[in-house]
């Protein structure tokens, strides 16, 4: 195979529930996955009750074109059909950019510590990665538009980013968005985009009529609680998004997927439930952090990045000692963040146990 392709290190999720149960003796019900940043109240029952009537229709492929789901997309961001990519999770989204406008030897610009696929995506079809160095664990957005050179032809945003969870104002990104020439696609991933408080969200989809090469994804992961199904979506001018339609896969949203993501969307109730619940976990979280004399960074996610140590060893030494204790979160040393653990926001009782876990993991 290619040498970049071998020179992959593989994507590091999260340890299942029934792997860590079998590895230290626990019973999987007392476990507690605060890991994978997944949404703590589960599937909508909304979506549930759709992928039921979905499921008799299963021995047909699926929509190709999700057309239901770009109608409720188009109605519910204000723009065409044309505008709209479907992807196996926003996951697909991201590489589907890489392999439409990144050939081998060509640049992708991202951030230090941004999200792990931006390196894999770029990996993948042989581009040449440009790293920023971040500042405050955040992306360092003039750097980055200083750092594209001529053979860039991608650059990754992460907003808010995963695994720091720091947050970018509108009026940065729109400088940036300003500054970056228009043969250059930035990709503004925003999967945590609905966790922000009103006072930051903006209207992202406006961006996408002002800029021609501006794709904003977003997922059904997060919030919308359908981590298991992967749908995401892709808003973009047509000529872009045209593009990345020819490079999917057919049909790569499959049926239960489709029908429970146009049901989750307007899903308002169970999207407040899961704010609500997260701005009380984060404030759980952090209290005890700050009892415990740790540092973390402000987050504006449905995560919180915490340093549990000095030296290098102890993101791995207390994940151990939390794995353990059935606590499952997240160690980031593949990140270049060897003393930091990224824990999820749960339910009150999820994070109750894991900052018990946490205060008997660290003595
Ligand atoms: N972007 C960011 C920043 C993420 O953290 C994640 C999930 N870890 C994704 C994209 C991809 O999520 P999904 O494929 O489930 O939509």
């Amino acid at each position: 195979g290619p040498e970049y392709v071998r020179a992959i290190a593989p994507y590091q999720a999260g340890k299942p529930i029934a792997e860590v149960a079998r590895e230290y003796g626990l019973d999987e019900a007392n476990i507690v996955k605060l890991a994978s940043n997944e949404n703590p109240f589960g599937i909508p029952e909304s979506s549930r009750a759709a992928m039921l009537e979905a499921a008799a229709d299963l021995g047909r492929y699926p929509d190709a074109n999700g057309f239901e789901l770009k109608t409720a997309l188009a109605k519910r961001y204000d723009v065409p059909l044309e505008w709209l990519t479907l992807g196996n999770g926003s996951n697909d989204i991201l590489e589907i950019a890489a392999h439409a406008f990144v050939q081998k030897g060509e640049a992708v610009v991202y951030s230090q510590y941004s999200f792990a696929v931006y390196a894999l995506a770029t990996q993948g079809v042989g581009g040449r990665a440009i790293v920023v160095p971040a500042v405050d664990y955040g992306h360092d957005l003039d750097a980055m538009a200083a750092a594209i050179d001529a053979d860039t032809r991608l650059v990754y945003v992460a907003n808010p980013n995963n695994p720091t969870g720091t947050f970018i104002p509108a009026a940065q990104i729109e400088a940036f968005l300003q500054k970056v020439p228009a043969r250059v696609i930035v990709v503004l991933d925003e999967a945590y985009n609905e966790y922000l408080a009103p006072e930051h969200q903006f209207e992202s989809s406006a961006w996408v009529r002002k800029y021609p090469n501006l794709i904003v994804s977003r997922t059904f992961s997060k919030a919308y609680g359908l981590a298991g199904l992967r749908v995401g979506f892709a808003i973009a001018q047509p000529a872009v998004t045209d593009l990345m339609n020819r490079i999917r896969q057919p049909f790569n949203v499959n049926s239960l997927a489709q029908a429970a993501a146009v049901a989750a969307l307007n899903d308002t109730p169970f999207l407040d439930q899961g704010a609500r619940n997260n701005a009380d976990g984060y404030r759980q979280m952090i209290a005890a952090f700050d009892e415990l004399g740790l540092e973390y960074v402000p987050s504006f996610g449905n995560f919180v990045l915490v340093r549990v140590g000095d030296d290098d060893g102890a993101g791995a030494r207390v994940n151990v000692a939390l794995l353990k204790q059935g606590v499952i979160v997240r160690p980031v040393g593949n990140y270049g963040l060897p003393q930091w653990l990224r824990i999820s926001i749960g339910l009150p009782q999820e994070n109750a146990a894991f900052i018990e876990a946490l205060k008997k993991a660290l003595g």
